[in-house]
């Protein structure tokens, strides 16, 4: 029963969080997902925090996908994957993925959250070590919860202490050691040093995984992500990422990598064996994503382009942004609240000469 007591318990919870400061509140779109956006009170303002790296969430192409692949596959699957959930579409996606990414094979799942959820336990048992970057995202660390390996953190990209944790990790007898790590850190725009943890990992025999949601589509010469970024294409074990950032915004994840961890993860992975299929119409319009991003690399190129501008512009503005190359673009205020305001002065001004991707 809901008691009295459990309602004060909730009340005084919520008041703590929002003394606390933290409370997050949604800005109501009255519009598509776009570079301008329309609120719902009415104003139109310039739009630069969507995950929106390539404008494709709402491209004619990829929305001309989509409904063509509504009036053919449907709206649902109401399946999972291995019950009647695979349409040849499915399949298509995978293959397209790995060709992309350049991986042996890929598996689709509902989220990237859930690709992530459903990694480690596969993985890993308790004769094994995970050693993970201490700024990793939310799903990795509930990921990792998830499996029975012991845990071993290293300071963010710090190369000397993943060194000492792997040497830790040979000493307490781990039998399998897997270093796990976002590709891009979302706070700050930092891109994980992937070459230097591969060679520490060649050198003490540890299986790589990096999470590539803010990085595939745009990061690289030709837009494959972190590993191209970093030098490292055909060399990679294993990654996640979404379809829900820079591949069109809608939903869905997958994890990419070698064959017989694919294998075993569709055999194994809890949220893929239990949770629904993607619908065909996300996996259809991704199909088209992937055709773009294969033909031009126009718009990762603009968004590039529109990174070294930005930042730069707001360099000279005098604000201290951190991260380096990714557009992700953080602005460092302090604390003062007149700081705010000529942030906010600064950024309609430099936001306004951005070649937006729409
Ligand atoms: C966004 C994000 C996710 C979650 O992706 P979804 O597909 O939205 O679940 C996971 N990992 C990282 C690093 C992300 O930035």
């Amino acid at each position: 029963m809901f008691s009295s007591n459990f309602r004060q318990h909730l009340q005084q919870t919520l008041k703590q969080i929002q003394d606390d400061g933290l409370s997050k509140t949604e800005s109501l779109l009255a519009s598509s997902q776009d570079a301008s956006i329309q609120l719902a009170d009415g104003r139109q303002v310039i739009n630069l925090c969507a995950n929106n790296y390539l404008g494709l969430a709402n491209h004619p192409h990829i929305t001309a996908a989509a409904a063509n692949a509504l009036a053919s596959w449907g709206f649902g699957m109401a399946s999972v994957r291995f019950i009647c959930g695979t349409q040849t579409l499915h399949r298509q996606l995978e293959e397209t993925i790995s060709r992309f990414l350049g991986t042996e094979d890929t598996i689709l799942y509902p989220s990237c959250f859930d690709a992530n959820g459903g990694l480690f336990e596969v993985l890993l048992t308790e004769a094994d070590a995970v050693i993970s970057d201490s700024l990793n995202h939310a799903s990795i660390i509930d990921g990792v919860r998830l499996c029975k390996a012991k845990r071993y953190r290293y300071a963010n990209n710090d190369m000397v202490d993943l060194e000492k944790q792997l040497q830790q990790a040979d000493a307490d007898g781990a039998r399998f050691k897997l270093i796990t790590t976002d590709g891009v850190f979302s706070m700050d725009g930092v891109i994980a040093s992937l070459d230097a943890i591969h060679q520490l990992a060649a050198r003490y025999d540890a299986l790589v995984h990096f999470d590539d949601c803010h990085a595939t589509g745009f990061l690289g010469a030709t837009g494959r992500g972190t590993h191209e970024h970093c030098g490292l294409l055909g060399q990679i074990d294993l990654t996640t990422g979404t379809l829900g950032k820079a591949l069109g915004g809608a939903s869905g994840g997958y994890t990419s990598g070698k064959k017989e961890i694919i294998d075993l993860l569709r055999q194994r992975s809890r949220p893929y064996l239990f949770s629904n299929s993607i619908a065909p119409v996300i996996v259809a319009a991704s199909l088209e994503v992937f055709r773009m991003l294969e033909e031009s690399h126009e718009l990762a190129n603009r968004v590039k382009e529109n990174t070294r501008y930005f930042r730069q512009a707001m360099e000279q503005t005098g604000f201290a942004i951190s991260g380096k190359d990714h557009p992700i673009t953080p602005i460092l205020l302090g604390d003062a609240n007149d700081q705010l305001d000529k942030a906010i002065s600064a950024f309609i001004k430099v936001g306004k000469k951005l070649k937006v991707i729409s």
